[in-house]
């Protein structure tokens, strides 16, 4: 039986372009689907379709009326629950618990931007006493979203429903090592009454694909989720259309734990924060300062909850699954290679033995202590379930180590002492702090984003709503 095969979106049809590409299961190492690889020409004709349906319909369409439909479409998620928890736990390996919660969250930014676009207004600017002026905000007409492949689902999700709410026509670019979520998304769209042309998606290669999404010249505003280097590549080709374009990219974000932190709510929640989609989340808590009168102890109790981890396919929903492919896997080893030279390695380090893991693509959960500030495993991303460890003396220390860093995502700050926190989330370098919690990019109403290298621009919540629209001022002479 030949895999099953997912289309191309384009005008409200499927489309199955004359190229196709295999998608791998990362629990086993096998095919088991196949999805369409656009080009440029899908490319033009998704982008005509959109500013058809742009002009023809939705920025004419009451913004309540918008609304409905995107309410629809979490709704519609939510009734297919099942079924889009198992295809994207099978498409990136993420144990099923996660995939169902990623189901549950994508659901919840349709219904949060449903709302959100109801309280969306103008404003009054009352300057001048012989005029009459004021704000409204406007769609940017057609937006491209190019996403990855840790959270599909959720990522479609998170940026599709602020843009279409706003009365903008979308085109999604999912990325090739896990497209299928994202392809039933706007499946569901079409079901929820979303109309032809609104919604696309084009599948296929970054390089060709998203290359030609990011530079097309019909593009209005460009939206993307992923690595620093492709990132730039895509600012670039915004720069040269003059359009806006929203970066959320990668980080290296710090659990920092004082001696007066509540351990039994730390510890789990810092493994949690490095276990979580295999360590694959721009967000991950993947560096740990801990103070050095508390740094055995916290250590001694990390390795006993890592020891506890339980490895599997995602399918039979263990601790922790698979990375994404066999490339990511050798992303994971050779950081781990370098970094066994230079730190000490506490546990892990290494591929599982277990034949019911053969063909897949799994690491051990992994600690490293000891871990200098200029190694490549402290300041690069992994995107692996690897932790780094290091000590500090005190406030000053923590805060220049926290914050020697070129990304600045999320920061945690373990400890009892009120004073002590905000003073540490003022001077922290990132844009989310959480206070003895940790967040990985939070809930869907609190902005997120980047502060240096991780990006610009910000998504969730009301600031993400606002990110795809366009201020105007308007000016009447009384
Ligand atoms: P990636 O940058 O390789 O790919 C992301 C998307 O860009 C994919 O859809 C891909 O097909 C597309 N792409 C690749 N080459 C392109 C090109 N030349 N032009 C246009 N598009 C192109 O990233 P990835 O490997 O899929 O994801 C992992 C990275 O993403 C990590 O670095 C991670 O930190 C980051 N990430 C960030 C966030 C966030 O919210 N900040 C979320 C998830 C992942």
């Amino acid at each position: 039986m030949s895999p099953e095969f997912y289309p191309a979106i384009i005008n409200g049809e499927k489309v199955a372009t004359g190229k196709s590409l295999d998608d791998i299961n990362p629990s086993t190492g096998k095919v088991f689907a196949q999805f369409a690889r656009c080009g440029l020409d899908e490319i033009d004709q998704a982008v005509e379709a959109a500013r058809e349906a742009s002009n023809r319909v939705w920025r004419e369409t009451d913004a309540a009326a918008r609304g409905a439909v995107v309410r629809r479409m979490g709704e519609l998620l939510l009734q297919n629950k099942t079924e889009l928890t198992h295809l994207e736990s099978l498409d990136t390996g993420k144990p099923l618990t996660q995939a169902n919660a990623d189901v549950m969250v994508s659901s919840r930014y349709f219904t949060y931007y449903a709302s959100a676009i109801e309280t969306l207004h103008g404003d009054n600017i009352q300057g001048k006493k012989d005029a009459f002026a004021y704000t409204e905000r406007e769609p940017f007409g057609v937006t491209a979203h190019i996403i990855p492949w840790n959270y599909p689902m959720q990522i479609s999700a998170r940026t599709l429903a602020p843009a279409l709410v706003a009365g903008n026509c979308c085109i999604l670019k999912p990325a090739e090592e896990a497209p299928l979520t994202s392809i039933r998304l706007c499946e569901l769209a079409l079901e929820a009454g979303l109309p032809a042309g609104v919604l696309n998606v084009v599948p296929g290669l970054g390089h060709e694909a998203g290359a030609a999404l990011s530079a097309h010249p019909g593009i209005d505003h460009l939206s993307f989720t992923g690595s620093r280097q492709v990132g730039t590549l895509v600012a670039r080709a915004a720069a040269e259309n003059i359009v806006p374009v929203t970066l959320e990219l990668g980080g290296k974000s710090p659990n920092i734990v004082f001696p007066d932190a509540d351990l039994d709510v730390a510890i789990p929640t810092i493994v949690n924060s490095i276990i979580q989609n295999a360590g694959q989340t721009c967000s991950a808590g993947s560096r740990l300062l801990v103070h050095e009168s508390i740094n055995e102890e916290v250590l001694e109790r990390i390795v006993k909850a890592l020891s506890d981890i339980r490895i599997g396919h995602g399918a039979d929903d263990p601790d922790l699954g698979p990375v994404i492919s066999e490339q990511q896997l050798e992303r994971v080893v050779s950081y781990v290679r370098q970094a066994r030279n230079d730190s000490n390695l506490v546990c892990g380090g290494g591929l599982p033995v277990d034949e019911k893991l053969a063909g897949g693509f799994f690491f051990l959960p992994t600690l490293f202590a000891n871990v200098k500030s200029g190694m490549p495993i402290w300041r690069e991303e992994v995107f692996g379930p690897v932790l780094a460890g290091a000590t500090f003396k005190d406030d000053e220390e923590a805060l220049a180590l926290a914050n020697d860093s070129e990304y600045g995502m999320i920061s945690a700050i373990w400890t009892s002492n009120v004073q002590r926190a905000h003073r540490m989330a003022k001077e922290l370098l990132c844009a989310q702090v959480y206070v003895n919690s940790y967040g990985a990019g939070g809930g869907v109403e609190l902005p997120f984003g980047g502060y240096k290298r991780s990006g610009y621009g910000r998504e969730k919540g009301f600031e993400g709503l606002l990110q795809y629209t366009q201020l105007k001022t308007v000016l009447f002479k009384l």
